[in-house]
């Protein structure tokens, strides 16, 4: 048991850590500000341009791989990289999510980080951190159900941010300052989501930000949404398509010039009450803690403007691979992001010359229905995909609850309690939770995939 001055110590201790972590954080959105003068110009630039601009910066990304990581040392042993451009990747192995956790101390770059101590970052942080080589760990729990750990070096954050909220600044500086300009941003709003600091990112000087927990019960969320009265509205697509029918239906009374959503596809209802609820312009992300961000909608056209100049998507036989140009500690090339896109080469109203990705259909029917209360994939998904016992896991609804089948290197029953409670603060009255270690789950004999949350029939 502690005695009451060691638990004043630990608290101070973390105050200390979380203002030497927002001093830092400050100086890194000077960079991102400092940073999105030239992201902005890229806007304008021609096709030939950009792909003159990607190819160099992959010859860049391999040569250093190649180099600093074992395991792209082996992978691209014997590409002639002088004369390289995006095409002859093909010649390269996809790399899997599971690969890419297997073999995370060969692939990363810097002798300073191994998959060790990134767990014991995210084990020891009480706040967001940065190592003492400026980087941060982040982790996932993904779409595949394997959990993932990922590194953001400094570098890669700035370009993300920027591919993230180029074409909004770009659009807010022709419109000129918004008096009073609020964001609010709807997120995961802890550690060790990346999605809290790539998302609470103000777009002009001045701008203040408040970050709302997006899983916290939603009358919460509405009452909070309510009084920070914002003029910028960021955040996961489900939940701002319920605050655009809550403002519909009379309960939310703010006047966002600007809405923009990511973290989950954007379905058509969503849309179609955002749009009806506060007609403003609505920029749609698709992103991935691994490569940061694909493609950002550009408010006009259909579909997102896939981030060409930073980022590489290749479609081959259903797989959706990405290279992500950025990211030089933890190099991801041909990654198979799992999600499926389709791509379209036609041009936009909106005149930028990056290339199009019909928006992200990605699946919905992972949330729960109990009664009328509906329990979203992304309340287990918060405590499962989080917890570095988990390798892996299912969550197969039952009548009054939830049958969670994990491979974990260790007893996870402990984990129950949690489960519980996130149930109920979706208005599951008394949910039943049984956690089962399992040797391995059953995957689809077809494709591979893991079906990992599975409704009741
Ligand atoms: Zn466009």
């Amino acid at each position: 048991m502690r005695c009451p001055r060691d638990t004043l110590g630990s608290e101070i201790g973390a105050a200390m850590e979380r203002a030497a972590y927002e001093r830092l954080r400050a100086a890194h959105l000077s960079a991102v500000q400092g940073a999105l003068d030239d992201h902005v110009g890229r806007l304008d630039w021609s096709a030939d341009q950009l792909h003159r601009h990607r190819d160099q910066a992959l010859r860049s990304l391999l040569g250093y791989a190649r180099e600093r990581s074992p395991f792209y040392a082996d992978r691209l042993r014997g590409l002639d990289l002088d004369a390289l451009t995006a095409t002859d990747l093909a010649s390269v192995p996809i790399l899997t999510k599971a690969e890419a956790q297997a073999d995370w101390d060969a692939i990363v770059t810097v002798p300073d980080l191994n998959r060790v101590t990134a767990e014991r970052v995210l084990n020891e942080q009480t706040w967001f951190s940065y190592t003492s080589g400026d980087r941060q760990v982040f982790s996932s729990g993904g779409s595949s159900g394997v959990r993932g750990v990922y590194v953001w070096d400094w570098q890669f954050f700035v370009t993300t941010a920027c591919l993230a909220w180029r074409i909004q600044a770009r659009d807010e500086r022709r419109q000129g300052p918004v008096p009073n300009a609020r964001l609010a941003v709807l997120s995961a709003g802890l550690p060790p989501h990346a999605s809290t600091p790539l998302f609470n990112v103000p777009t002009a000087v001045g701008m203040q930000t408040v970050v709302i927990e997006a899983g916290a019960p939603f009358d919460e969320v509405l009452a909070t949404v309510e009084r920070h009265a914002p003029t910028h509205l960021v955040g996961y697509a489900s939940v701002i398509g319920r605050l655009a029918r809550a403002a519909l239906a009379g309960d939310l009374h703010i006047r966002p010039v600007r809405v923009s959503t990511n973290s989950e596809p954007l379905l058509p209802a969503d849309r179609e009450a955002i749009v009806n609820a506060w007609h403003a312009p609505l920029y749609n992300l698709w992103g991935s803690t691994e490569i940061g961000v694909q493609a950002v909608g550009c408010a006009q056209g259909s579909g997102l403007h896939v981030c060409e100049d930073e980022v590489i998507l290749e479609s081959v036989d259903g797989r959706t691979l990405a290279t992500c140009l950025s990211n030089r500690t933890f190099p991801f090339i041909r990654y198979d992001l799992g999600d499926e896109i389709t791509m379209t080469s036609e041009p936009c109203a909106c005149g930028l010359a990056y290339t199009r990705v019909a928006d992200i259909s990605g699946r919905r029917d992972d949330d729960f229905m109990y009664g009328p209360h509906m329990v979203p994939a992304s309340a287990f998904r918060h405590v499962l995909g989080t917890d570095p016992r988990i390798v892996e896991y299912q969550v197969v609804q039952t009548e009054n609850g939830a049958d969670i089948l994990v491979v974990a290197q260790a007893g996870v029953d402990d984990l129950s309690p949690a489960l519980a409670k996130a149930m109920q603060r979706f208005g599951v009255a008394s949910p039943i939770v049984r956690i089962r270690a399992v040797e391995k789950l059953v995957r689809n004999e077809g494709s591979g995939k893991l079906r990992r949350f599975v409704p009741m029939a």
